[in-house]
């Protein structure tokens, strides 16, 4: 039977060395924990992950070339290699960073109270904070021109995610500036853009 590409794909490139957050760096991997090749039979680090005909192979680089006679093209490679990188970074972020997370997960998102109105000249903006004195909270825009009695205004749904999104937000700055202090400024940038990536925290 005549062998095409058709029939072969890269599933994924998988690199099993431990990438650290901190240095941005792959660290050396102990020979237990490589994967054996399914054509050489030898240890590898980084494998590629074939499926030929249905059939799954896990194989080195040059294996791959010497087992199918094929070879992923440029581009199928460089994606594979992007998400595996991308894959590394998030599992390191999260054994890095797995304190901020923690908090960030056990930490009760604060009610909100109705603390005043403020004309805009656009209607009435109603603001809401988690108490009379902190300053945390959401603006509800109305575009009333009559202020309403505050027990008429009433937050839905999305003014409560979207308060949620601030509040989580707020703890990961303060975990990040309490526990990783040593960490340069730009670094602590990354690692706060990274986490609230990681726990879907988005603020408009
Ligand atoms: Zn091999």
């Amino acid at each position: 039977m005549s062998m095409t590409s058709t029939n072969i794909r890269l599933i994924e490139v998988i690199d099993l060395r431990p990438f650290d957050w901190e240095t941005g760096k792959r660290e050396p991997i102990e020979d237990d924990k490589k994967s054996i090749c399914d054509r050489c039979g030898k240890l590898h680090a980084k494998v590629y992950v074939v499926e030929k005909e249905g059939k799954r192979y896990d194989v080195g680089a040059t294996c791959c070339n010497r087992m199918f006679g094929w070879f992923p093209t440029h581009e199928d490679l460089m994606n594979a290699e992007a998400v595996a990188k991308d894959k590394a970074v998030q599992a390191a972020l999260q054994t890095y960073a797995q304190a901020v997370i923690d908090e960030v997960e056990n930490t009760p998102v604060p009610a909100l109270q109705y603390r005043e109105a403020r004309w805009t000249y656009f209607g009435y903006d109603y603001i809401f904070t988690i108490g009379p004195k902190e300053n945390i909270g959401i603006r509800i825009e109305s575009g009333s021109m009559t202020q309403k009695h505050p027990s008429e205004i009433v937050l839905t749904d999305a003014d409560r995610v979207r308060f949620a999104h601030i509040w989580k937000r707020r703890i990961v700055h303060k975990c990040i500036m309490e526990r990783y202090s040593h960490l340069p400024r730009t670094k602590q940038k990354k690692l706060e853009f990274g986490l609230l990536n990681l726990l879907e925290i988005t603020v408009s």
